[in-house]
């Protein structure tokens, strides 16, 4: 123990030194690697700015140590090795609470999904319960691959609520009444015997679109997602953005009209009295009857209903003029839209672009796109196992070779790339 101690001060005191700048090295290529899944050695040299030479001799050097797999694959029509963490280095968990909805998968540090299921659940009535189920279930699905516990590095877990940074707590008692004062990382670390990362679903849609879905290839990307209330993930230079008190991305509270419907918030005319679904079903029920559903409003839209139509289309403009304005403050590239509003498609991804091109500067939406979310209701259990692959940290991975990758640093290293 003493002696990892001192070897580690001792690199950190010579921060210039070949076996330094070689551990940095190496901690590039398997971080490029392991939040994107795959990448062909020109691209891991573009992502880490890194010569083709050095990637070269760094991926052997891994792959040797077993960290990384490589596998032929072909890059344009031409030949190229794909590098990818190995898929037996270890298993990450993703646990997704909704509203309604319990959704728990394994994934390897290759970015495969090994086992997943959804299960449905009241999760606002009880949180006992609703661990309960998560352990039974993770445990069932750990089982399904095969894979020893031991493998396990970290669980993401996802909440539909905001978390409060310092205390770790759900944020708002109005959110999830059930789950007041309950830290629901501790909780299910407690259970799992592994370390847990927490997260709101619209931070997790974020990432799990960002990693997995429609959001990949950009760095800088808004989730929307329109539910019981509405809320937005922010990717900035490809890390969430949550701000000091983990807030950031409510935008469900954006102030439409001041004398609009009193809001949940306290407030008047929020973006969200405009758009969730408990403001907009209401419209329709005299027409539609009282059993509606925005699920079943999207899929009467896309059947040609004229009135679904119009209430898609009018709440549509509104989320585009909060994005509108999340355009002209952050400047994304992407807006990727999920929740049960996405299925709807064109129909309510229009009218966000021309409410876009209305109020947002020109420059700002020009280089904006608004696209429907990939992943549906996987976004946030997917967003949940990125969240364990990019918290996760490298020397998990490159310590337990550590003596390969010490010895193979002097030979190997040039002096500058
Ligand atoms: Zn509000």
């Amino acid at each position: 123990m003493l002696e990892i101690t001192v070897g580690v001060k001792e690199s950190m005191e010579t921060p210039g030194s070949q076996t330094s700048l070689h551990r940095a090295n190496l901690e590039r290529v398997v971080r490029a690697v392991r939040m994107a899944g795959s990448l062909t050695q020109a691209e891991i040299a573009r992502a880490t700015g890194l010569s083709a030479a050095t990637v070269s001799n760094i991926v052997r050097e891994l792959k040797d140590g077993g960290t990384v797999e490589v596998t032929p694959t072909s890059a344009g029509g031409r030949r190229a090795r794909s590098v990818s963490l190995s898929g037996d280095a270890g298993i990450v968990i993703g646990v997704d609470f909704g509203h309604t909805h319990l959704r728990v998968a394994v994934g390897n540090l290759a970015h495969q999904v090994l086992a997943e299921e959804a299960e449905p659940l009241d999760v606002d009535a009880s949180a006992a319960e609703g661990f309960d189920r998560a352990e039974q279930l993770v445990n069932r699905l750990i089982e399904a691959t095969g894979i020893g516990r031991d493998k396990v590095i970290g669980v993401g877990l996802g909440v539909p609520g905001p978390i409060d940074v310092a205390s770790g707590t759900l944020g708002s008692t109005s959110i999830l009444p059930g789950w007041s004062g309950i830290n629901p990382a501790e909780e299910l670390s407690a259970r799992l015997g592994v370390p847990v990362h927490v997260d709101n679903d619209a931070n997790l849609g974020a990432l799990g679109e960002l990693v997995w879905g429609s959001g990949r290839g950009v760095k800088d990307l808004a989730y929307i997602k329109v539910a019981s209330g509405v809320g937005a993930g922010l990717v900035i230079d490809g890390r969430v953005y949550r701000g000091p008190g983990g807030t950031a991305g409510e935008i469900g509270h954006i102030t439409l009209d001041e004398s609009g419907p009193v809001c949940r918030c306290g407030n008047r005319g929020c973006l969200e009295t405009f758009t969730a679904a408990r403001y907009v079903l209401p419209l329709l029920q005299p027409s539609h009857g009282p059993d509606l559903t925005m699920e079943r409003v999207v899929q009467l839209a896309r059947e040609g209903d004229p009135g679904c139509r119009r209430v898609i289309a009018d709440v549509g403009r509104h989320i585009g003029s909060g994005v509108a304005n999340l355009c002209n403050l952050l400047n994304p590239s992407r807006v990727v839209l999920g929740g049960d509003l996405a299925e709807a498609g064109e129909l309510v991804l229009a009218p966000i672009r021309d409410s876009v091109g209305r109020y947002a500067i020109p420059s700002a939406a020009r280089r904006l796109s608004v696209v429907q979310g990939a992943l549906g209701g996987r976004a946030e259990v997917l967003g949940a196992l990125a969240l364990v692959l990019s918290e996760m940290g490298d020397s998990t991975l490159l310590n337990g070779a550590e003596g390969a990758y010490q010895a193979a640093a002097p030979a190997s290293v040039p002096a500058f790339t």
